[in-house]
């Protein structure tokens, strides 16, 4: 993926007040991926690879969405990969970013057409609560009754295992729908056992990884940010 465009902020390819992203002619948070566009075989692509419950039979992908930002939800992530891009000097000159899965619970009906793009008000609606103003510890971290890292927001590249946290309220839904966050792994602290009580990552280190596949992202940092929003078939 090209990071060149992350240089300005006034150019960031997922910020509202990039021109590129206005050609809804409104202020729309969501713009739908063309399939021959630049992000569409990418974030397809990790979605199926990332499908390695062989149990479960893997979706199809129904539409690949953009999310987009205001500047002052997209600046303290900018900003804080490049400190720790500073500090780790990372290959791909992002701080160790990587694209992540996030599976939450969806009230609302949003995406269950290509019209049906606005986000709701619903209070139990998590997922419209993410893509208003990015995530509160406080809500998402609630779904994993045992939280394996300590508490705060759970990220993986196992798309299957995101699914199992994607959860309908609405029984008028069809679709099942996934986030994709861009994560500042940056030096990961890698834990193969359980640790509960942790709350931040140790000294030295900008992320807590986990043997089993979670990326655990803790409270009050701006190691991660959605971008992109999946809406697919149900999983037989
Ligand atoms: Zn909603």
């Amino acid at each position: 993926m090209s990071t060149s465009s992350f240089e300005s902020l006034n150019f960031d390819e997922f910020s509202l007040e990039n021109p590129t992203n206005r050609f809804a002619g409104r202020r729309s948070r969501l713009a739908c991926l063309s399939h021959d566009g630049t992000h569409f075989a990418e974030v397809e692509d990790l979605f199926n690879k990332g499908w390695r419950h062989g149990r479960k039979v893997r979706p199809q992908i129904q539409g690949i969405f953009k999310i987009l930002w205001p500047d002052s939800n997209l600046e303290p992530y900018l900003q804080h990969r490049k400190q720790v891009q500073t500090r780790v000097r990372s290959r791909n000159n992002t701080g160790n970013e990587k694209l992540l899965f996030h599976g939450t619970n969806r009230a609302c009906l949003l995406g269950e057409s290509s019209s049906n793009v606005l986000l709701c008000g619903l209070k139990e609606c998590y997922l419209c609560s993410i893509l208003r103003a990015s995530f509160d510890v406080k809500k998402c971290g609630m779904k994993n009754a045992f939280k394996r890292f300590g508490h705060g927001i759970y990220t993986t590249a196992c798309s299957s295992k995101a699914d199992d946290y994607s959860c309908n309220l609405s029984q008028d839904a069809c679709l099942r729908t996934m986030l994709v966050n861009r994560v500042v792994v940056g030096r990961p602290y890698k834990r193969y056992r359980n640790a509960p009580d942790l709350v931040k990552p140790p000294d030295g280190f900008d992320s807590v990884t986990g043997e089993i596949g979670w990326d655990l992202n803790h409270e009050g940092e701006f190691t991660f940010i959605a971008h992109f929003w999946i809406p697919y078939s149900p999983c037989l």
